[in-house]
């Protein structure tokens, strides 16, 4: 048996009488990329939250890497080798490519930005920065500002970010979102890359990068997981047509 990077069990979390996520359990093996779809409000952001520990559910634990990191903040949980992408206000647009590489590669967030300096001399930091960069395909852009970006390659910097701390396995909430069609080609191909060195769940509203992409499928409704299955197997699902796929 292969042990799962990611160990989800019976997470929930409710919003007064709304279970926003009720008795979630999940797991994301080795290499692959597990997509969890849904219908707006179905509780998937609310889902990624409690993983990466931004939300404390009321019920259930995370595993990562065979460790319980349920009582662990986000930080905490970053160094276990929980990777996720920032949301776009956390880059700063007067700084360049490299240099939000490099503070994220330290956790900063602005409240540091005045130690910029030192960390712009470390040449190891700098280094991998660099490799993160070029992984993502963003060694052109390397020296502009991020303010100069299109939003598709503000969407990669946020990845070359998380690859910087060299997480185990990624959590990534609508990574296509407002991207085009060229945007979306990238991000699918970089993704399918990806895998290989860290597991992905992937929660994400384009279907046909969803069904391209990933090797499991999770389909949640109201908080539950109804089907989880092969891109076949959920396709052909009676329930997850009714539910979701709009049949
Ligand atoms: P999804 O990402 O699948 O669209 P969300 O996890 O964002 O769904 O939301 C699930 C449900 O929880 C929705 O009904 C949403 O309005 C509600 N919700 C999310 N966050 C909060 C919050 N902080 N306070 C109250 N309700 C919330
Ligand atoms: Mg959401």
């Amino acid at each position: 048996m292969t042990e799962p990077l990611l160990d989800i069990r019976g997470l929930s979390k409710s919003f007064g009488a709304l279970r926003a996520t009720d008795d979630v359990s999940l797991t994301l093996l080795p290499g692959e990329i597990h997509a969890l779809i849904g219908p707006n409000g179905a509780g998937k952001s609310t889902l990624i939250q409690q993983i990466a520990g931004g939300l404390a559910p009321d019920a259930g634990r995370v595993m990562v890497n065979g460790r319980d990191v349920t009582d662990l903040g986000t930080a905490d949980r970053a160094k276990c080798g929980l990777g996720r992408t920032f949301q776009i206000s956390a880059l700063a647009m007067e700084n360049t490519v490299l240099q939000n590489a490099m503070l994220g590669a330290v956790g900063a967030t602005r409240s540091v930005w005045r130690f910029l300096k030192p960390v712009m001399q470390d040449t190891h930091l700098c280094a991998e920065a660099k490799a993160a960069i070029e992984r993502v395909g963003l060694q052109d852009v390397a020296h502009a500002r991020v303010g100069t970006l299109s939003h598709g390659q503000r969407r990669l910097l946020e990845v070359a970010v998380a690859l910087t701390l060299n997480p185990k396995l990624f959590l990534m909430d609508e990574p296509m979102a407002g991207l085009g069609a060229e945007g979306t080609a990238r991000m699918t191909s970089f993704l399918n890359d990806l895998r290989r060195e860290a597991p992905i769940l992937l929660v994400e509203h384009d279907m046909d990068a969803v069904f391209t992409l990933a090797d499991r499928i999770s389909v949640l409704v109201a908080g539950k997981v109804i089907a989880t299955g092969t891109p076949d197997e959920i396709r052909s699902n009676p329930d997850v047509r009714t539910a979701y796929l709009g049949d």
